[in-house]
């Protein structure tokens, strides 16, 4: 066992840890950095998981934040296969799995989320898959290119595998609660046009139904029975049914929870105890752009941002958090979507430019003020619905000037 010292820590080996390594150094801090990660890969893109990558299109180098040398140019020290196994945050040390005892400074707690994971007959069959890492992707590649494949759940991860398998030559099928694919987090209108473009490309999509049970035959999965009654033949099943916060480091640490699954943070992205940062996915923070409100949000971006926030704050700067939440995704090249956000609920949709025709802005209001904003084609619309989102401003009598096309937005 060792015991060392260093002035940052970072746990937790993804996007969040990564981007926050680079803004200590590109801010200055000349300190010792340490960032500590269990899997096999230095930090990486997980969104070519289920694109580029899965698709392979992408090598595991294009999925690199950085690339190994400039870690080391960086003077950041990286260890990958190695867990922070308990934080004391009172005496400031870690205790890892290769034995050391790290005393810190400071330290970002990011560890991300892993898979919710659906426990129901017949899960224990071969030929049953979850998508988080790159390791996982190549699994799924390996395992089920140009066979049957059920996917179950309709939100993206599953339409993005979805497509990405049809591409690859895999026959699919959906399974999922929702009516339309997509349509909890961007409504019925963007959803139906999604679903389209599946469909279009070869997907069935069962809505309004739920997976039951999964049966096989000497240990491998064949078929994927649904409450609905329907029985589908599967070589291969993905699920994409969400992801959980990864608050077990930080539960048994002390750190509070809060009530979105996260780990409590301010809008500084610093826990209750001083000198003890959270990003990215395990994050529960107070987001000043809307309106103080508690967020935890999984997307790319916001582990990115995130990262950087949390730079600053470790270096004092007293930065809020105030970066308006983007997310994307690509069904292949049949379809992308941009959004800022998020919205959990609104109470009125307007439709800038054409479903039909593939471009447009859907504009999601909750008491007349822009809760979130999606795009297909339509980028610069987004440009204006981050300000309106961080402003709060009123649009409930403006309702006509969104949806024309030929009306200026940025006057509004
Ligand atoms: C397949 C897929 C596709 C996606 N596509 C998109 C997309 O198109 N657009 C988008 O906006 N978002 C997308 N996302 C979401 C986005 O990738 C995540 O929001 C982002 O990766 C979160 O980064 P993070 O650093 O917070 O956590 P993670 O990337 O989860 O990294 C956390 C890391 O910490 C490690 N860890 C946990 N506990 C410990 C410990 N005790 N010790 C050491 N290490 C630990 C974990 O193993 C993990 O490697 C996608 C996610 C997936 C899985």
């Amino acid at each position: 066992m060792a015991e060392r010292s260093v002035e940052f820590l970072l746990i937790g080996g993804g996007l969040a840890a990564g981007n926050c390594s680079r803004w200590l150094r590109e801010e200055g801090a000349d300190g010792s950095i340490l960032l500590v990660g269990r899997e096999t890969d230095l930090p990486y893109n997980r969104p070519p998981c289920s694109k580029g990558y899965l698709r392979g299109e992408e090598t595991r180098e294009d999925t690199l934040f950085r690339p190994a040398d400039w870690f080391g140019e960086q003077e950041i020290e990286v260890l990958t296969r190695t867990s922070v196994q308990s934080l004391d945050v009172e005496d400031r040390a870690a205790k890892l799995s290769n034995g050391d005892v790290v005393s810190f400074d400071k330290a970002l707690v990011a560890t991300g989320a892993g898979v919710r994971r659906l426990n129901v007959p017949g899960s224990e069959l071969e030929g049953i898959h979850y998508l988080r890492t790159l390791g996982n992707s190549d699994r799924i590649r390996e395992d089920v290119s140009g066979k049957r494949v059920v996917l179950i759940g309709g939100s993206y991860i599953a339409s993005e595998v979805a497509a990405s398998l049809t591409e690859l030559g895999s026959s699919c099928t959906m399974v999922m609660q929702e009516a339309l694919t997509l349509s909890r987090g961007f409504g019925k209108q963007a959803g139906q046009f999604f679903q389209s473009r599946l469909q279009e490309h070869g997907v069935t999509v069962f809505g309004d139904d739920e997976l039951d049970r999964l049966e096989g035959a000497d240990g491998q999965v064949m078929r994927v029975v649904t409450k609905q009654g329907r029985e589908l033949e599967a070589d291969a099943v993905v699920f994409g049914v969400g992801a959980v916060p990864d608050v077990n480091l930080a539960r048994a640490a002390g750190l509070e929870l809060g009530e979105l699954g996260g780990v409590k943070a301010d809008s500084r992205l610093q826990t209750a105890v001083p000198g003890i940062f959270v990003a990215g996915d395990v994050a529960e923070y107070e987001s000043v752009v809307h309106g103080g409100r508690r967020m935890r949000i999984e997307h790319w971006d916001v582990a990115f941002n995130h990262g950087k926030t949390a730079a600053l704050n470790m270096l004092g700067r007293d930065q809020p958090h105030d970066v308006v939440p983007y997310f994307f995704s690509d069904l292949a090249d049949w379809a992308s979507l941009e959004y800022v956000g998020p919205a959990s609920d609104w109470d009125d949709e307007v439709v800038r430019g054409s479903l039909d025709q593939g471009e447009f802005s859907v504009w999601y209001l909750k008491d007349g003020r822009v809760a979130a904003a999606l795009s297909v084609g339509r980028s610069d619309d987004l440009e204006t619905a981050r300000r309106l989102i961080a402003e709060g401003t009123d649009v409930s009598q403006k309702r006509d000037q969104l949806a024309d096309l030929s009306s200026d937005l940025e006057s509004l």
